[in-house]
């Protein structure tokens, strides 16, 4: 193989050099490429981590100047609050001062809560009975025994106005008022009920209280059920709504459940109201309106609740802890209804507490923090247009992002860390790509150009292998070649040389013997300058020197004196040849010789490669676009598989066992370079044992 190797041509093997000393590195970079992709990777996630944790910073950072600014706004106007009233008056400045926080709520010492307009646990209600002074109360205590043990409600009615006389607060006068109505409605007397719970709204004081409810909520409620009985619908009507209009206004302690009792009854009633034939259109704007405070209400109440309820045992214990706390707001964060619910508390200077107040709360609010503070200090961020930031909610759901863009995946996601901890920022890429999928496009990219690398690789060491093979083919074909054609010229010469010999000795006096041996001289002298002829023509194209001499002349009578040249040979050889040629020339531009040469290859192949049947058949023909020149024999025909590779330089097909193979593989080949330099090509039909046809076709108007 070593041996044979030095045989390939030193182009192959440069080709086959570059081949290797380009791709290897080529192939080696590409894969160490793909390699760094994966650092790339990294890297990515480190730039857009550092730029994402800056973000976060910011908008964490600036709802904590913002509260910050409530806190001193809180303890700046902090001051002695005369009533209730001015302390609610109080925070709803506050709450409108600073739109980031709503619900504020003030925690006292009591463990109560106090908000805007409700407040929970703040035992500022009266609840217990009036005292009564003493003949008052011996009256008021008979009248209760008439009223409910014997149930004579006319004698109770009676002591209790007896009471009345002495009753000296409005407190003491509402509570008599609202027995006495109720012994009127026991016995059907409405409308002097509803006169007498009258009477105690015209007390005209909010502070007064029956039992756990303000008298007039308990009047107005008696006053509406009075009218219910007597059918009358409008003033039953007016009565409910004024009633609900002061639940609403004024909310009392939440604890004990009995205001929420009254509001939702209240509300109920209005709307269920029949309000069909009634006067009532001016009225219905305000009830719209009503309906509305009390939504507001029953949100606020809801809140106070949740904080009563789920909040306020850590806040108290943690406000415990001691005065390392003081001021400064901690942050408690609560899922409701799968959202979050921020919320800060903190604690009040002591100087400032009072009224038992010790501790203010709010709720930090997310609409306006992701609708006015976030688009505010993201504006302010430099992000580049690659890039946008957005805010992801609890479900990673998209809460808000720059413009409003909506996109899935995220490049890189930074839970909050001291508020909405449940919330994520999160920098997008511009297409909503992953880190994963902007990378991913080098990585396709990368492993691309080494698929192409080492596929451009097999193809150029596939190519290069068959072109050694081929190499090593031709070279061995040549080495045959060489025995082929020394061969060829041996036997010629040695014929020559032996009939000289004799005839140069002069003991051939039989003149028609000495005719037979300079005949066989000639012959043999033919086949030599044939066979050279050949040679040299070959040695010509291979080296591509070989020239044409193109003339116009008629192709019949090339082929004709050919023949006739030749026709002498075949007949020798035992062979019978037709020819079938037009009467009319067929002129073309043709090298004459070349021509000659082409057909007596075609014929000389003919006559070896018979055996029984010596018939050759030579015509000549035209069809509209080319002239046609074929040469039949009826000889030993060619193999299917063969037919390709015959019209090789050097190629012979094997011979049949036990024959000799004679000629030198270059007959054909130059027939077919030949053929082709005149711009035409030859064609083989043949059928092993039953003969070859050869048709060279040569453009009309070819060259
Ligand atoms: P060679 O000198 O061997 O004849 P050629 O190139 O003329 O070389 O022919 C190539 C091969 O084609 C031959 O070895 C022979 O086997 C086959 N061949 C050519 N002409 C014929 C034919 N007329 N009949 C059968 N075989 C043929």
């Amino acid at each position: 193989m070593i041996g044979y190797l030095k045989h390939i041509n030193p182009k192959t093997k440069i080709l086959f050099f570059v081949l290797i000393l380009i791709m290897v590195p080529c192939a080696i970079l590409s894969y160490l490429g793909l390699q760094s992709i994966d650092q790339n990777t990294e890297n990515l996630r480190t730039k857009y981590g550092g730029t994402i944790n800056l973000v976060r910073d910011k908008l964490e950072s600036k709802i904590i100047q913002l509260e910050e600014n409530l806190r001193n706004n809180i303890i700046e106007s902090f001051h002695k609050f005369d009533s209730d009233a001015e302390l609610k008056e109080w925070i709803r400045n506050i709450e409108s001062d600073n739109p980031a926080f709503k619900h504020l709520f003030l925690i006292n010492a009591g463990g109560g809560l106090f908000s805007t307009s409700v407040s929970l646990g703040c035992n500022n209600m009266q609840r217990s009975q009036p005292i009564l002074s003493s003949q008052a109360a011996a009256n008021f205590n008979s009248a209760e025994k008439t009223e409910f043990i014997r149930k004579n409600y006319v004698d109770a009615m009676g002591l209790y106005q007896r009471a009345l006389v002495y009753a000296a607060s409005p407190q003491e006068r509402a509570l008599l008022l609202s027995r006495i109505g109720r012994c009127y409605f026991k016995i059907g007397k409405y409308e002097e009920g509803i006169l007498e719970y009258r009477k105690i709204l015209e007390l005209g004081n909010d502070e007064i209280t029956i039992g756990a409810a303000p008298a007039s909520i308990i009047a107005l409620s008696q006053i509406a059920d009075g009218y219910g009985v007597l059918k009358a619908e409008e003033k039953q009507y007016n009565a409910i709504i004024e009633l609900y209009q002061r639940l609403i206004n004024n909310p009392w302690d939440l604890a004990g459940g009995e205001y929420l009792y009254y509001l939702k009854s209240a509300g109920e009633k209005i709307r269920s109201f029949e309000t069909s034939g009634l006067n009532i259109n001016s009225t219905e704007k305000k009830i719209g309106e009503l309906i509305n405070q009390e939504n507001k209400l029953l949100e606020q109440i809801r809140f106070i609740e949740l904080i009563y309820q789920n909040v306020l045992p850590e806040i108290e214990s943690n406000l415990k802890l001691g005065t390392s706390y003081e001021l400064q707001p901690r942050h408690i964060s609560l899922i409701e209804n799968n959202s979050t619910l921020q919320l800060g508390y903190f604690k009040l200077p002591s100087a400032l507490q009072q009224s038992q107040l010790i501790a203010l709360g709010y709720q930090i609010d997310k609409d306006y923090i992701l609708s006015n503070l976030f688009p505010e200090v993201l504006t302010s961020v430099e992000l580049g247009s690659d890039v946008f930031v957005g805010i992801l909610g609890e479900k990673d759901n998209l809460l808000y992002s720059k413009d409003n863009r909506q996109v899935s995946n995220y490049l890189v996601a930074e839970n909050f860390s001291k508020l909405f901890v449940n919330w994520k920022v999160a920098l997008f890429d511009r297409d909503g790509r992953t880190i994963e999928q902007l990378v991913g496009r080098e990585r396709k990219l990368y492993l691309a150009l080494l698929l192409g690398i080492i596929a451009v690789m097999f193809i150029g060491v596939f190519v290069t292998i068959r072109a050694v093979i081929h190499e090593l083919e031709i070279s061995r074909l040549k080495s045959e070649f060489v025995s082929n054609v020394s061969h060829e010229l041996k036997t010629p010469l040695a014929l020559i040389r032996l009939f000289g010999e004799t005839l140069d000795s002069g003991i051939v006096t039989d003149e028609k013997k000495r005719r037979e041996f300079y005949s066989i001289i000639r012959k043999e002298s033919e086949r030599l300058t044939h066979l050279i002829d050949n040679v040299l023509d070959f040695s010509r194209m291979d080296t591509g020197v070989k020239e044409y001499n193109f003339e116009k002349a008629d192709l019949v009578e090339v082929v004709r004196s050919s023949l006739e040249a030749y026709k002498f040979h075949i007949r020798d050889n035992g062979f019978e040849i037709e020819s079938s040629l037009p009467d009319e020339s067929v002129m073309l531009k043709i090298d004459k010789d070349a021509i000659s040469q082409a057909l007596l290859n075609l014929l000389s192949n003919a006559v070896k490669y018979s055996e029984e049947t010596k018939y050759i058949l030579v015509k000549v023909s035209k069809d509209s676009t080319s002239a046609l020149i074929s040469v039949t024999d009826s000889g030993i025909g060619i193999a299917k598989e063969e037919l390709k590779k015959i019209f090789d330089k050097f190629y012979q097909v094997p011979a049949a066992k036990g024959k000799e193979r004679r000629g030198s593989g270059l007959g054909l080949s130059l027939a077919k370079h030949i053929i082709e330099a005149h711009g035409g090509i030859i064609e083989v039909v043949s059928e092993v044992g039953k003969g070859s046809s050869f048709t060279i076709r040569i453009p009309l108007f070819g060259i």
